[in-house]
C-alpha cells in the first residue's frame, strides 16, 4: 500500500485513523455482525451513532442550545434553494459575491425573491474580500449571506461582515471545523462535509431555532423544509449513515487532536510553510491579497502555462496530486485541510523549490 499526498479541494484526504477504524469496523461493527452500511438507521447501534456525532460536533464548536444540528443531503449546492426556501420571511435577502459558490447562492436565491448584491469582488477575479463594515443592507433583508471561505480563489472573511443586525448566513463548507467560530455570531451557517469533514453525502447545517419555520416558500417540499429535519433528528427518511458514520471519527479525531483550537494553530503552521515560500519564490506566486489568504485553499502561479502544467505533472510523479488549479483560474491549488499532516505540505514546499532549481 502507498498513499499520497492528496491536495485535492474535495472530496479531500481524510484523516488515516479514521479510515483505519472504519475498515476495523467494515464487516462487524461492534459485534453486530455487519457493516454501519448495513445497519437499519433505526437501529439502537445507528442512533447511538448519530447521536454522538451531534453531541461531539456540539462539543467541538460549542453550539449553543438553541440552535439545531441537521444531516442533510443534496450537497451544499442543495442549500443554495433550501436557503432562501426556508429564510425569506418578507422575500429579501442580500449577498456578498466572493466567488462562483456564492455567485451561485445568489443566482438561486433570486427564483424566489429579491437577492441584491450588496458587494462583489469580481471585478478583480475574486482575488480578495471586499470591505465589509458598512454595506448597503437592505432594511428589510431577512438575512445576509457569505460563502465563508473561497474554494476556488483561496480567500477567507477573518473578519464577519457587519450586517447590521441582519442574521448572518454562512457557507462554511471549505472551512468547517478549521478554527473556532462563536456560533452564535450567525443565524446559520452549513457545508458539505466533503471539503474538510467526511466523505461526499452529508450536508451539516447549525441553525438558530427561530429560523426554522412552517411558513416557507409556497409548495416547499418537504425534503427542503429545514423543519422537516429538525422534527425528525435528521431521521425524516434514510439519512446518508454511512457518511453520518465517518463525520462522527472525524468529530472524535479532532477532539484527540485537542479541539479547533488546536486545529487552529496546526492550521496556521501549515498554511505559513507554503506562503512564506510562495512570497519568497521567484517561480510561484500567489494570486490572492494577502490579509484575505484561506488558511485551506492556497491557489498559486508561475505565470506561463507550460510550466504550470509541467509542474502539475511532475508534482503528480513525485506523489503530490491533485494540485492543478480550478479550471477558472488555471495554474496550481494546493487544498491544505484538517487532515493534511504538516509534513505533507513541507515536502510539496521542498519539491518545489527543486522545481524552482530545475527551472531557473
Ligand atoms: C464545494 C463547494 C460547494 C458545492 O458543494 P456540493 O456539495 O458539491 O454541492 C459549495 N460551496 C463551497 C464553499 C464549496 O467549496
Amino acid at each position: 500500500m502507498s498513499r499520497v499526498y492528496n491536495f485535492s479541494a474535495g472530496p479531500a484526504v481524510l484523516p488515516e485513523p479514521v479510515l483505519q477504524e472504519a475498515a476495523a469496523e467494515m464487516l462487524d461493527y461492534r459485534g453486530t455482525g455487519m457493516s454501519v452500511m448495513e445497519m437499519s438507521h433505526r437501529s439502537p447501534a445507528y442512533q447511538a451513532i448519530i447521536d454522538a456525532a451531534e453531541a461531539d460536533l456540539r462539543e467541538l464548536m460549542g453550539i449553543p442550545a438553541n440552535y439545531k444540528v441537521l444531516f442533510m443531503q443534496g450537497g451544499a449546492s442543495q442549500q443554495f434553494a433550501m436557503v432562501p426556501m426556508n429564510l425569506m420571511k418578507n422575500g429579501v435577502a442580500d449577498y456578498i459575491i466572493t466567488g462562483q459558490w456564492a455567485k451561485k447562492a445568489w443566482q438561486e436565491a433570486k427564483m424566489y425573491g429579491r437577492a441584491n448584491a450588496v458587494a462583489s469582488s469580481e471585478d478583480k477575479t475574486f482575488s480578495y474580500i471586499p470591505d465589509c463594515r458598512d454595506l448597503p443592507v437592505s432594511p428589510d433583508a431577512d438575512y445576509v449571506y457569505i460563502c465563508e471561505n473561497n474554494t476556488i480563489y483561496g480567500t477567507k472573511f477573518h473578519t464577519l461582515p457587519n450586517t447590521k443586525g441582519k442574521d448572518l448566513v454562512s457557507d462554511v463548507s471549505s472551512c468547517f471545523l478549521s478554527e473556532p467560530v462563536d456560533v452564535s455570531r450567525y443565524g446559520m451557517l452549513y457545508g458539505g462535509v466533503q471539503k474538510n469533514i467526511g466523505p461526499a453525502g452529508v450536508v451539516i447545517a447549525v441553525i438558530r431555532e427561530d429560523l426554522i419555520r412552517e411558513d416557507v416558500y409556497p409548495g416547499t417540499p418537504t425534503m427542503l423544509r429545514y423543519k422537516t429535519h429538525a422534527d425528525h433528528g435528521s431521521m425524516y427518511n434514510t439519512p446518508p449513515a454511512y457518511g453520518i458514520y465517518i463525520c462522527g471519527k472525524v468529530f472524535k479525531w479532532l477532539k484527540e487532536m485537542g479541539g479547533l483550537e488546536v486545529m487552529q494553530q496546526r492550521n496556521e503552521q501549515k498554511a505559513a510553510i507554503l506562503y512564506d515560500f510562495l512570497d519568497a519564490s521567484t517561480l510561484f506566486h500567489g494570486t490572492v491579497v494577502k490579509q484575505d489568504r484561506s488558511l485551506m485553499n492556497v491557489p498559486f502561479v508561475t505565470g506561463d502555462k507550460a510550466m504550470d502544467a509541467k509542474f502539475v505533472a511532475e508534482a503528480a510523479e513525485a506523489g503530490f496530486v491533485n494540485l492543478k488549479g480550478h479550471r477558472s483560474v488555471g495554474g496550481m491549488r494546493a487544498s491544505i485541510y484538517n487532515a493534511m499532516p504538516r509534513q505533507g505540505v513541507e515536502k510539496l514546499v521542498a519539491f518545489m523549490e527543486k522545481f524552482e532549481k530545475e527551472n531557473k
